[in-house]
């Protein structure tokens, strides 16, 4: 979608941190970290939201979740853990709109949120 922020991130338009890539998801460091590690998975094809998931676009979703937790084991944090974040619509604190989990790790990250 040529106006959104995050496909331009994907097809380097705009220059990001890359973290992994493979066909189907690009893996980067946020701009804004909130913890030690933080960074964001999305999908390569633009899906806009976690609302816009069905049954045809879902293994995406399980495809981001193994990446992840590979990415943990190489990067060493899988023993303490991570936490895997998606934020939908307003109310949810979405503000790019283009479906993205974010990962956090590297300290406690607390619960509940806030
Ligand atoms: P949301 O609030 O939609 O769940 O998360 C959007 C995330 O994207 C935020 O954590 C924000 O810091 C990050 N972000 C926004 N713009 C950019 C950017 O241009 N580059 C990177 N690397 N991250 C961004
Ligand atoms: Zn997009």
């Amino acid at each position: 979608m040529s106006d959104c922020l995050f496909c331009k991130i994907i097809n380097g338009e705009i220059p990001s941190q890359k973290v992994y890539e493979d066909d189907k998801v690009y893996a980067f460091n946020d701009i804004d970290p909130q913890a030690p590690v933080h960074f964001l998975v999305v999908p390569k094809q633009h899906i806009s939201s976690a609302l816009e998931i069905n049954d045809s676009n879902s293994a995406i979703v399980g495809h981001v979740f193994a990446v992840v937790a590979n990415l943990a084991k190489e990067m060493g944090f899988a023993d303490k853990g991570y936490r895997i974040v998606n934020n939908c619509g307003e109310d949810g604190g979405q503000t790019v709109g283009h479906l993205h989990f974010h990962v956090l790790a590297g300290r406690n990250i607390g619960w509940p949120p806030g």
